[in-house]
């Protein structure tokens, strides 16, 4: 099957390697040549734009930062909906609006194109082992043939629904996801003001009822005030607003995703918009002198 990866980052990278690994003809392609230079030398093709990227595709993945640079590659002159071929597959996993993936969707659609918005769940971490939990939104049916391929990237795959579904069940992960680092933070605070050793003390908690994949992951670095990405806070605050746009159509408050994006907002006016999400620490420990 032949594959185009377009979006080669942090998790594209080794989501397009895992690919070619498996036996998939991939071609990857992103702005910075760098990744791609790295792909072609794991096997893969090297394309130098969307058009070259996308020719004579069965599936064209998109992994981008967000939805303006999904239209941009769906919908410009150069775009993939553009040279893309009657039949063949866009599987966007890109975090982004679920009012993105719906035009994306339709626009698809039209041209004969067959959508899925399958955004993931796993960090870094998921994507290098291929354990990603994978959201899937679009036909059931276009959902089953992708399935395969999917199952190279990750583990627990799910259809959730139509188009934008995915991108819905994503925001509800990341609000999920920033809150429990903003707790972990807070608990760090609290046992290191209390003098208590963080360490052990969140080893204790890994093991308890508040044990997470979080914790279990991600203390030792955050006591150890490692902040690589990772999942950058810019990233992050991106998604909390994407989930409290979809809290304002669907009519919902959800006051605690409102105060850790606004715990976000705060990482990113004090200069760590570049840093790992788990750098919500340094914005509570500010908060407290
Ligand atoms: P990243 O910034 O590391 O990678 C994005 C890549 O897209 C970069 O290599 C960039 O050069 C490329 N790019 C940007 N505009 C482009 C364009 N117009 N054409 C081609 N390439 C372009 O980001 P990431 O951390 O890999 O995240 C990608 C997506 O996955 C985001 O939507 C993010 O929210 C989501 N996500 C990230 C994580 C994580 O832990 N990093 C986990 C789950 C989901």
């Amino acid at each position: 099957m032949r594959t185009t990866f377009i979006g080669l980052g942090i998790m594209g990278s080794p989501m397009a390697a895992n690919l070619v690994r498996a036996g998939f003809d991939v071609t990857g392609y992103d702005v910075s040549p760098g990744p791609v230079e790295r792909l072609a030398a794991l096997g893969g093709k090297a394309a130098g734009s969307v058009p070259e990227a996308v020719k004579g595709a069965d599936v064209v993945i998109t992994m981008l930062p967000d939805s303006p640079q999904v239209e941009e590659v769906a919908f410009g002159a150069d775009g993939l909906l553009e040279h893309g071929r009657a039949g063949m597959f866009h599987v966007d996993m890109s975090t982004v609006k679920p009012e993105t993936s719906i035009r994306v969707a339709q626009a698809a659609t039209i041209k004969g194109i067959r959508p899925l918005d399958a955004p993931v769940s796993g960090g870094e971490r998921g994507a290098v082992d291929g354990t990603l939990s994978i959201m899937a939104g679009g036909a059931a049916e276009d959902f089953t043939e992708m399935r395969p391929l999917l199952s190279v990237l990750g583990t627990t795959i799910r259809h959730v629904g139509p188009s934008g579904a995915g991108q819905t069940v994503k925001a509800a992960n990341q609000l999920v996801v920033g809150g429990i680092f903003g707790l972990v933070a807070e608990a760090i605070v609290l046992l290191e003001a209390s003098g208590v050793d963080p360490a052990g003390g969140l080893d204790v908690l890994a093991g308890g009822l508040g044990g997470s994949r979080i914790l279990e992951l991600r203390r030792h670095s955050m006591v150890r005030r490692e902040f690589a990405p990772g999942f950058r806070i810019d990233l992050h605050h991106k998604d909390m607003g994407i989930a409290i746009a979809a809290a304002r159509r669907a009519g919902v408050a959800l006051p605690l995703t409102g105060v850790v994006a606004q715990l976000m907002a705060a990482a990113k006016a004090q200069g760590h918009g570049s840093l790992d999400h788990s750098a919500l620490l340094k914005v509570i420990e500010r908060l407290n002198g």
